[in-house]
């Protein structure tokens, strides 16, 4: 467990209490804070009361109690998990109002960063290939021998995680949302992919939503790098404005003839733009050339992104349920010759523009969800189209179209909420119709 001595004898205030704010609860406990802590789902607090309750039995500062918090008077600070809108949240403003700080777990670990033996952190944001780029820079540096963590978005609340040894690279994916509620993380390494239109209902327009990952930049240090996917005018337009960090800067951009060959698990365009951003930081890092063409051919990527799950008949079946937005979709449409595609779900806008130049490789579409009817619209000019409604039909009617050599895709470009629990569970219904037709 990650801890800081600065927490010790102060209050906090903890609102949401999924994976990342029920670790946040146990970290400020374990370091001697005294906590108040909600989340509306009563299953979400009895979890973290149990093991709050067998990890620290035995302690006599031991002080959680649970409250609904709509009065914040007496707190320090309020710590609350990315998933709470914080634009529309009331207790967001009841904090505001009293001059409650507002952090997240991610500046927690900032403030517990002076206590660590010494190490780096890299940040990484974006609007579509965090995960990826996280997780191939941390398996780079693995490869280089190098301890290292990841943490943040990536699914693994950091605070949970056993401290690095002297020398350690601490890996963290950061959504604009951590962003949003992180003061001080000074990145020795910050990485901006990419940003496009995505999570607006959370920000006053797009401007913000680009505000927001630009701060990445503001909390670090000057000597510290900056790394930036140039490929968008937002993203080119924060790149400009660090101009005069110098060599402390690098642009990257995928080249025409860029060879991805030997990289099996980061094909296509998306790909070269994550690789570019990995390859940099771990230059930034000093590992060597050598290491970093090791870790890129061994890297096997992640599940739920344009990840080939069957074979059957020569027709592909390739999972990328990760995909929640159109400009994520994109890449996938692009990357296969004929595709039976399989699209819809809870929309993130109303139009499908980012994936229009790829829509020559769908051989038929289908759509599910809310997002179904809309969608077969926009379609049905540019291809055949068929309005399912599930998954499961989807599955069975793309595999009896498929011809040898065809690839049946989930590239849903929308949020799985309607039908999923989340874009795991919808990657794993995939998976189970796809094996019902073996
Ligand atoms: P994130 O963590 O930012 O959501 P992931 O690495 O999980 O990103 O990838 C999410 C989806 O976006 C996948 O479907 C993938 O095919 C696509 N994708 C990955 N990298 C990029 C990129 N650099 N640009 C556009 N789309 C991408």
């Amino acid at each position: 467990m990650i801890v800081a001595k600065a927490w010790r004898g102060k209050r906090y205030a903890v609102l949401g209490l999924a994976r990342s704010g029920a670790a946040t609860v146990r970290a400020l406990v374990a370091g001697g804070a005294s906590v108040v802590a909600w989340d509306s789902d009563e299953a979400k607090r009895e979890a973290l009361a149990d093991c709050v309750q067998e990890q620290w039995v035995d302690l006599d500062y031991v002080d959680v109690r649970f409250d609904s918090l709509d009065d914040l008077a007496g707190f320090d600070t309020l710590v609350v998990s990315p998933g709470v809108p914080l634009n529309t949240h009331p207790l967001a403003a009841v904090a505001r109002e009293a001059g409650t700080a507002i952090i997240g777990d991610i500046e927690l670990f900032a403030q517990a960063r002076a206590d660590l033996p010494p190490h780096k952190v890299v940040g990484i944001t974006g609007t579509n290939g965090k995960s990826t780029t996280t997780a191939l820079v941390h398996h780079i540096l693995k490869t280089a021998g190098i301890p290292t963590l990841m943490g943040g978005n990536i699914g693994l609340p950091i605070l949970e995680q056993e401290a690095l040894a002297e020398g350690g690279v601490y890996v963290l994916e950061l959504s604009s949302y951590q962003i949003d509620l992180t003061q001080t993380l000074d990145c020795d390494v910050a990485v901006l992919l990419n940003i496009t239109p995505d999570h607006l209902d959370r920000y006053d327009g797009f401007e913000g939503y680009a505000a927001s990952k630009a701060r990445l930049f503001a909390m670090q240090s000057a000597g510290h790098d900056a790394i930036i996917g140039i490929g968008d005018a937002p993203s080119a337009a924060i790149a400009r404005g660090l101009s005069a960090r110098a060599e402390h800067l690098t642009k990257t951009a995928p080249g025409v003839c860029m060879f991805q060959g030997d990289w099996p698990a980061l094909q296509g365009p998306h790909n070269a733009q994550n690789a570019l951003a990995a390859i940099a930081v771990a230059k930034a890092l000093g590992v060597s050339e050598v290491d970093i063409d090791r870790g890129l051919a061994s890297f096997t990527g992640l599940p739920h992104r344009m990840q080939q799950i069957a074979s059957y008949g020569g027709v592909a079946y390739v999972d990328d349920s990760k995909a929640t937005n159109p400009e994520s979709t994109a890449p996938a449409l692009a990357a296969f010759e004929r595709v039976h595609w399989i699209v819809g779900g809870r929309a993130k806008g109303d139009d499908l523009d980012a994936c229009r130049p790829a829509f020559g490789h769908v051989v038929c579409a289908y759509t599910i969800g809310e997002a179904g009817p809309m969608f077969a619209e926009i379609l049905h000019d540019s291809m055949p189209v068929e309005n399912v409604g599930t998954l499961d039909a989807a599955v069975r009617s793309a595999a009896a179209n498929a011809k040898p050599g065809d690839t049946v895709l989930l590239s849903p470009a929308c949020a799985s909420f309607d039908q999923f629990r989340d874009y795991e569970a919808r990657g794993a219904a995939f998976r189970a119709a796809v094996e019902l037709l073996a």
